[in-house]
C-alpha cells in the first residue's frame, strides 16, 4: 500500500513559516523522481490558501477539523467546503487534542466526517488510548470501540485513513515498542474489515506520536503501518524531508 505521511502543526504557523512549506516542495522537487508516498501538510486554516499558491501542487494540504454543519450562524467554525475551498484535500477529526480540550465524542466525529465527505475531503480519523488505557491493558478495546463510533460504515480507502495515536504518546517523545504497534494495527486492520468488509482492509492505518527522522525508519518498516502522522517533527522541513525519506522502499 502507498503510504501517506502527513504532517499536523497544529497551532503553530504564520505567513512567515511559509518558508517551511517552499524549502518542503523543494526538498522534494530535488529528490530524483517521485516520492514513495504521499506526502500532506495540515496547516492552521488560516494559511491553507497562501500555502496552495505556495507549493503548486507539490503535496497535498489538509485542514486540522471542520464543522459538522454546511454553514450558518456558528460563529467561529470553518466549514468542510471552505477547508476545499481554500485548497485543502484532506481534514484530521478526531484528533485526541479536540476529543481531550473540546470534548469532542465519537458521535461527533463522525458527524464531521460525514462533512468532510459531502465537501470532497478525505477524513483522518484519529484514534488512540491514553496512558491509564494502556497501562489497565484496555488500549485494544478503547480503539475498537472509537473506530466503532466515529468511522462511517461507508468509509473506504477514498475518502478515508486512520491514524492510531497513542495520546501518551504524543509529543512526548514516547513511543510504543515496535512490537506494540505491529499488534495494535493488526488488531485494527481487523476491526476495520469486521466493521466495513473488504472496503476496510484497503483503508491506510497511519501511526502518530513522537513520529521523527531517528525513529521514523524502524516504524514505517512495520506490517500494517501505512504511513504516518506527524507533529512536531513536521514544522522543520529539513525533518519532514527525512522522515519521507524513511518510508518503506516498494
Ligand atoms: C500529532 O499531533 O498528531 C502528533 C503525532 O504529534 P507529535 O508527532 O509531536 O507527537
Amino acid at each position: 500500500m502507498r503510504q501517506l505521511i502527513a504532517g499536523n502543526w497544529k497551532m503553530n504557523g504564520l505567513a512567515a513559516n511559509l518558508g517551511e512549506l517552499a524549502a518542503l516542495k523543494a526538498g522534494l522537487d530535488n529528490q530524483e523522481g517521485d516520492p514513495d508516498c504521499d506526502v500532506l501538510i495540515c496547516p492552521p486554516a488560516t494559511l491553507i490558501a497562501q500555502a496552495a499558491w505556495a507549493v503548486k501542487g507539490a503535496f497535498a494540504l489538509g485542514g486540522q477539523d471542520c464543522s459538522a454543519k454546511p454553514s450558518g450562524a456558528f460563529t467561529g467554525d470553518i466549514s468542510a467546503q471552505m477547508l476545499k475551498d481554500a485548497g485543502a484535500a484532506f481534514v484530521i477529526l478526531g484528533h485526541s487534542e479536540r476529543r481531550q480540550i473540546h470534548g469532542e465524542r465519537d458521535a461527533d466525529i463522525a458527524a464531521k466526517v460525514e462533512a468532510a465527505w459531502a465537501a470532497g475531503l478525505t477524513a483522518i480519523i484519529c484514534i488512540g488510548e491514553s496512558g491509564d488505557e494502556r497501562e489497565a491493558g484496555r488500549a485494544h478495546a478503547i480503539c475498537l470501540g472509537q473506530i466503532g463510533g466515529s468511522v462511517p460504515k461507508t468509509a473506504n480507502a477514498a475518502n478515508t485513513a486512520i491514524a492510531y495515536e497513542p495520546v501518551w504518546a504524543i509529543g512526548t517523545g514516547k513511543t510504543p515498542t515496535l512490537e506494540e504497534i505491529t499488534a495494535m494495527h493488526a488488531h485494527l486492520h481487523g476491526c476495520l474489515v469486521e466493521k466495513l468488509g473488504e472496503a476496510g482492509r484497503a483503508i491506510r492505518l497511519l501511526y502518530g506520536g513522537s513520529v521523527n527522522p531517528k525513529n521514523a525508519r524502524d516504524i514505517l518498516n512495520l506490517d500494517g503501518v501505512d504511513g504516518a502522522l506527524v507533529g512536531g517533527a513536521s514544522l522543520k522541513a529539513s525533518d519532514f524531508l527525512a522522515i519521507i525519506g524513511a518510508v518503506k522502499q516498494p
